[in-house]
């Protein structure tokens, strides 16, 4: 099954952030001396089949870069596909017909950036780590964004390829612009990375769920939700129905259960049962899921549905690996 038709439809109700007293009593720096397997250093994880980008990361990583220009250069292989399209140039409009995309960026002294709603530049992920850099802002957002994109030298492009064009105009005939929320076509391309220092950076970028209504906005920019870093603890990044992962503000909570003491496997686990355990969850049709890593280097994804997977480079070995998913029937 291909990753992009694997959610059929979603429901936005239900309130909740799961975030309770349970954080009471965690150590603080679980994992700050015990990086036992510096060996296994850098590594890179990233959501979905994306072995391309994994290895541009890995290139950065291997020449002494940081693991913050390794994830922002490998998210842009993404958005410069234009066969993938959910990410950057080549991603599926919103109903209108506008390429709309959200990317951010957060680096190992717990700085972030993000652009929402940016149109016309490929490089959402760029912009993010300039506002993260050069601005005193966190977040810019549509007209904004793009005019600092052009103030930095970015060119304005056409973001929407005939393929994708041809695609919004199937749906349009088919949905007759009915306001329902028609989630296929979307995946986030999230990245990790550990460099060799043992410093963890991550960002993520997409054009968000295809035909979404005009000025909507997914939870990948929106830090905490989308993703979260915390150096001293490890690294979470998020792909599938943003609005879930908002509500309940998925990577933070992901990083917080790692602080803990669970594994990353065990953090993404109990990330995705909060979402599906919300009083009128719709989980059953919709996908949410998660990829982490610790300060150790041990990794884990998990989530909704079958088909999720993370692609992997560490020691040499750069692989697609499917992972664990709640919804077993
Ligand atoms: N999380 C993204 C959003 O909701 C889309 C995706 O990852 O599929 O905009």
């Amino acid at each position: 099954m291909k990753r992009r038709n694997f959610i059929k439809r979603a429901s936005l109700t239900g309130v909740g952030i799961a975030v309770g007293s349970t954080f009471i009593g965690y150590s603080k720096t679980p994992f700050k001396n015990s990086l036992k397997n510096k060996a296994t250093l850098p590594l890179v994880i990233a959501t979905w089949h994306v072995k391309n980008a994994t290895t541009k990361a890995m290139e950065i990583l291997q020449n002494g870069g940081t693991a913050l220009d390794a994830v922002e250069q490998g998210c842009m292989v993404e958005e410069a596909d234009v066969k993938n399209q959910s990410v950057g140039k080549g991603g599926l409009p919103d109903r209108e017909g506008n390429v709309t995309l959200d990317a951010c960026i957060m680096n190992k002294d717990g700085d972030c950036g993000s652009v929402v709603y940016l149109q016309n530049i490929t490089h959402a992920v760029s912009i993010a780590r300039k506002v993260m850099e050069d601005t005193p802002h966190v977040m810019l957002a549509g007209k904004g964004a793009e005019q600092y994109a052009y103030d930095l030298g970015f060119k304005k492009e056409n973001l929407l390829t005939e393929s994708s064009k041809k695609a919004w105009e199937e749906w349009k005939k088919e949905s007759k612009y009915k306001p329902i929320i028609n989630i296929e076509n979307h995946d986030t391309i999230g990245m990790l990375a550990i460099d060799k220092n043992g410093d963890i950076s991550g960002a993520c970028t997409t054009s968000g769920l295809a035909y979404k209504m005009a000025g909507r906005v997914g939870d990948s920019p929106i830090i905490g939700s989308g993703l979260f870093i915390d150096n001293e603890i490890g690294g979470c990044v998020a792909t599938g129905l943003g609005e879930e992962v908002v509500k309940t503000v998925g990577s933070f909570l992901v990083v917080e259960l790692m602080r803990q003491g669970k594994s990353p496997q065990e953090a993404c686990e109990e990330a995705i049962k909060r979402i599906v355990k919300k009083p009128n969850s719709d989980y059953k049709n919709f996908q949410v899921g998660y990829i982490a890593v610790n300060k150790q280097g041990e990794t884990g994804s998990y989530s909704i549905h079958q088909w999720f997977s993370m692609t992997k480079f560490q020691a040499g070995v750069n692989e697609q690996i499917q992972s664990d998913y709640f919804l077993k029937e």
